[in-house]
């Protein structure tokens, strides 16, 4: 619109130009005119340039002052343009006091971080989780939240899994943290209080501890006694010896069973870092092996152990035992008499991995992601003919966790299984070179 008029103003321009140099010349002095016309005209500019400061000094909020032709045009153009700014702002505000009140009625505490990590912003439920202050705006997140796994957690790439923290400003609470990064790396922190959650886990695992506890002293008193009237059975008729053989085989199965159960508290209550201590791997797969022919007996599963790399793991030799221990077992209970059981220990980039593979009857793959949640079995008929706890993959994703280690799964059905402890270089003594790879044991077989 300013452009059209702008058009036809010059060529208005022009024809007062034309008229007033007619003039002029009438009277014999066309130049005179159109100097005292020019002049006129910048001074008319000065003046309505003036008032436009002077309106937009006072906020330009009130109607604009009158003109005509392309000043008015002009005046009412900014006057529009600004009309429509404010009434933008408007609208925005109203978005953020909206989210403001959302976020406040929140029971979540959220924090807004900075690129730099400082607190920039935080809802009412953060204020008191956290006990902010005022003055706490601009602080970084990590003086006040000072334990080493949110210092760890907040420095990592991805945070896909939320952290469960004890609260350093309530002391016996504990606070979950989720955590998402965006814009130029701002972070934006949920936080929960998770105290009773932490208190109804605490008060399930001492449930299951203590009436495991409680179960052990009869059930060993039971086997003792069972045991012991078995050794003398020759004056039993053979349906009471059979009875009591099977009385005997279910005691056993429930003395695995709490000690499962109690191994499994143990994990699950065990948190925190430790050092660990050095367990030499190729004895370990060795004693693993003896254990497993043990169990195998007339079955004469065949046993190879491929010890590929000189390194050693760093770890709780008792945990690490019982994790391979069941994989182990699992491989003679679910793969054919005089099949091969393949254990191996080998380098990778990012650690090295602990796998059992066996030639068995294999998993369908739906039930894989489920394979390790407690009393989880993929062919119930069978597994419980194999006085298997239901317990045993459980405990080998605990105590592998416990060791910032993870267990993959891969099955073919009718094929076998390969069952993988992937443990991170932390876990490992001896950074990977490649003289000791060269000095990698040759495979074992008997
Ligand atoms: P269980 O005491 O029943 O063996 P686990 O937790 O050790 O309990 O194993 C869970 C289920 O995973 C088993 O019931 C079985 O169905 C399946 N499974 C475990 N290891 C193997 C394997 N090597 N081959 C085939 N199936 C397996």
């Amino acid at each position: 619109m300013i452009r059209d008029l702008r058009r036809s103003h010059y060529q208005q321009l022009t024809v007062y130009l034309l008229i007033i140099f007619a003039v002029g010349w009438f009277f014999g002095r066309p130049w005179v005119f159109v100097a005292v016309a020019a002049i006129g005209y910048l001074i008319w500019i000065l003046y309505q340039q003036h008032r436009l400061i002077a309106w937009l000094i006072a906020g330009a909020k009130k109607t604009p002052p009158e003109a005509v032709g392309l000043w008015g045009v002009v005046f009412d153009h900014l006057y529009r343009v600004q009309r429509d700014h404010r009434k933008q702002i408007r609208n925005y505000r109203d978005i953020v006091k909206r989210i403001r009140s959302s976020t406040e009625a929140l029971n979540d505490g959220i924090i807004l971080l900075d690129n730099d990590g400082s607190i920039q912003w935080w809802n009412s439920a953060a204020k008191d989780l956290l006990r902010l202050r005022k003055e706490d705006t601009g602080q970084l997140l990590t003086n006040l939240v000072r334990e080493p796994k949110f210092v760890q957690f907040y420095n990592k790439s991805k945070h896909n899994e939320p952290i469960t923290l004890d609260n350093p400003a309530h002391q016996g609470k504990h606070m979950q943290i989720a955590m998402t990064v965006f814009g130029k790396g701002e972070r934006l922190l949920l936080l929960r209080d998770v105290s009773r959650l932490k208190q109804l886990e605490q008060m399930r695992q001492d449930f299951v501890a203590n009436a495991s506890h409680e179960l052990k002293t009869p059930l060993t008193v039971l086997t003792g006694h069972l045991e012991n009237i078995l050794e003398y059975s020759e004056d039993l008729n053979p349906g009471m010896i059979k009875s009591l053989t099977s009385m005997n085989n279910q005691t056993k199965r429930m003395n695995n069973l709490v000690n499962d159960l109690l191994m499994l508290t143990r994990l699950d209550s065990a948190n925190g870092s430790f050092e660990g201590t050095e367990i030499v791997m190729s004895e370990f797969l060795q004693q693993v092996a003896d254990d497993a022919v043990a169990l195998s007996a007339e079955r004469e599963h065949e046993f190879e152990i491929q010890c590929q790399t000189a390194l050693n793991l760093k770890g709780k030799p008792g945990e690490i035992r019982s994790a391979v221990n069941n994989l182990v077992f699992n491989a003679v209970h679910y793969s054919p008499a005089g099949s091969k059981i393949t254990l191996t220990w080998a380098a990778t980039l990012s650690g090295a991995v602990l796998s059992v593979s066996d030639e068995g009857q294999g998993i369908d793959q739906h039930h894989i992601p489920r394979l390790t949640e407690r009393f989880y079995r993929a062919d119930p008929g069978r597994s419980s003919d194999t006085g298997g706890t239901g317990l045993g993959l459980a405990i080998v994703k605990h105590a592998l966790q416990h060791h910032n280690a993870r267990l993959d799964i891969s099955s073919t059905k009718n094929k076998g299984s390969t069952f993988s402890c992937v443990f991170p270089k932390e876990r490992l003594i001896n950074p990977l070179t490649e003289e000791e790879d060269e000095d990698a044991a040759e495979p074992v077989q008997y």
